[in-house]
């Protein structure tokens, strides 16, 4: 940001000139941390020729050159790791102590992740009898579009730039533009750390007729990873239909949490206090309806309560600050809808339920947790994206599977559980991308990550990644006698 102005970051340089700008807004404090300008169509295309520019020389690398190039970036992200952190914990209104352990060490940990991944990367090969030998060739798209979210900034960016580049892709990557600090940050980064200027670009703006529509029309651009709303996923979908490109797309969620009677009440606990109000509750995999058993289901009800009471919110830049603000004042109020119609639909807060009470700047909402909700109501059908969560009681296996699959989202599912039958009886039953048994949120980047339903197409994570940002030639060689 040049004297609190964030341009476009194009072949290697900040490009400064468009007409239309935004603020960009830390929600801690509702004070403005500068002005971005909006990338027009031909700032998007300027971008996307840069892209496609400095691909052709990336691409033709060896794998193992690219995996040192991308090593270094990760060094370079490593070394500013406070400056970064800061950042974020600025832009979004999370704790920094929580952008100094998750955001920027993952951001680094996905660019080693797929340097590593890329320079051991094989195809498969198949001998047809002793007729003829097939090997499958991989090749990099060209240009790919990557389009991220607010909640995780440069985790979520990260987890597609790194692939992206490690298969030998050139990069737009478009932020949200509530948060466009860090991915700024990750252009400079990339030159500084010696990459080709132009491979990774980054465009400011908004999704609907704007930047982000730009680039998912794009001609020159290949492929388009999108991680955002359901909603934003049908609109590329249809935008990207005209010239048919490759799409992934990871979106929302609705996750549920199944507490059986046999589990270890202490962990459950804990890890559903994380699992409910880390990061403000803004991660797509953070469980929102907690089903308990009913033998267990006061004392489990206490204790989140008693939990949830003596987290502490407010400042993200004081270390002891557990949760921050959310990220705007339109999805502070957002949250705040949901529950009051929660509760004037019959819904009890035990907890919670708005803006702290010593709070009185900053888009702050505190943790909340809601019961006696009506079977099917909005606040058990509708994703919060916020720190709210309900707790249902069920009776019996098939009721806590029937209840958890009641959803039109599939992204995550968190199984709480002693009895290792029981745990795969029903993470086999769950309609989930991802599911987790007695923890959350442990991540192997081999594993393939996404979600089923309404949550996502498509799948990332080591050789799903590449799978998306590759294409592959089939070679068939006859070695037999002519046919
Ligand atoms: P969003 O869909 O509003 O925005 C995501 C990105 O898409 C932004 O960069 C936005 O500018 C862009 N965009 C919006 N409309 C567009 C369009 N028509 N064309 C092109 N680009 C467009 O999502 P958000 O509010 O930033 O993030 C919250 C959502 O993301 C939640 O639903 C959450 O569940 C989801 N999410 C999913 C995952 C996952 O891995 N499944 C991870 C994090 C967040």
């Amino acid at each position: 940001m040049v004297q609190g102005r964030l341009g476009q970051w194009i072949g290697g340089n900040e490009v400064f000139g468009g007409a239309e700008t935004f603020e960009v807004i830390a929600p801690a404090t509702e004070e403005r941390l500068g002005v971005a300008e909006v990338a027009s169509r031909e700032a998007v295309d300027a971008a996307v020729r840069a892209a496609a520019e400095a691909q052709e020389r990336w691409g033709a690398l060896a794998a193992r050159e690219r995996a040192r190039a991308i090593e270094r970036l990760a060094d370079r992200l490593e070394e500013r790791l406070e400056e970064l952190a800061s950042l974020e914990a600025s832009d979004t209104g999370k704790p920094l102590s929580l952008a100094r352990s998750l955001d920027i060490p993952r951001s680094v940990l996905n660019f080693r992740f797929f340097a590593d991944y890329v320079a051991t990367l094989g195809t498969e090969a198949f001998a047809t009898d002793d007729v003829a030998i097939n090997y499958a060739l991989r090749r990099p798209l060209g240009v790919v579009g990557l389009i991220s979210p607010w909640n995780l900034p440069l985790l979520l960016l990260t987890w597609k730039v790194a692939p992206a580049i490690a298969a030998g892709n050139g990069v737009v990557a478009k932020p949200a533009e509530l948060t466009p600090l860090t991915a700024y940050e990750l252009g400079r980064a990339a030159v500084e750390a010696g990459l080709p200027a132009g491979l990774i670009n980054v465009v400011n703006g908004f999704g609907p007729a704007s930047t982000g529509e730009h680039l998912v029309a794009h001609p020159g651009v290949a492929g388009i990873s999108l991680t955002g709303e359901t909603t934003t996923g049908q609109a590329v979908m249809a935008n990207a239909a005209k010239t048919l490109k490759r799409l992934s797309f990871e979106l929302g969620g609705k996750n549920p949490v199944l507490v059986f009677a046999d589990c270890n009440l202490d962990e459950a606990i804990e890890t559903t206090v994380r699992s409910s109000f880390v990061n403000q509750g803004e991660v797509c995999l953070c469980g929102s309806r907690i089903y308990v058993e009913e033998p267990i289901y006061d004392v489990f009800v206490e204790r989140l309560v008693e939990r949830a009471r003596s987290l502490r919110v407010g400042d993200p830049f004081d270390p002891e600050t557990d949760m921050g603000a959310l990220i705007s004042a339109e999805h502070r109020e957002r949250v705040q809808g949901f529950v009051e119609r929660a509760v004037d639909d019959g819904a009890r807060v035990l907890v919670g339920g708005g803006r702290p009470a010593h709070l009185e700047r900053g888009y702050y909402f505190e943790p909340t947790v809601l019961v006696d909700v009506k079977p099917r109501c909005e606040i058990v059908t509708e994703e919060v994206f916020g720190p709210v969560v309900t707790v249902e009681p069920f009776r019996e296996e098939a009721e806590a599977v029937r209840l958890a699959n009641d959803t039109r989202y599939g992204l995550a599912a968190t199984v709480w559980t002693e009895n290792l039958s029981r745990a795969h009886r029903v993470a086999r039953q769950l309609e989930a991308g991802i599911v987790w048994v007695n923890t959350w949120f442990l991540r192997d980047l081999r594993t393939p990550f996404g979600g089923m339903k309404d949550s996502g197409i498509g799948r990332e994570g080591g050789v799903h990644s590449f799978e998306f940002y590759t294409e592959l030639t089939n070679v068939c060689i006859r070695v037999g006698e002519a046919q």
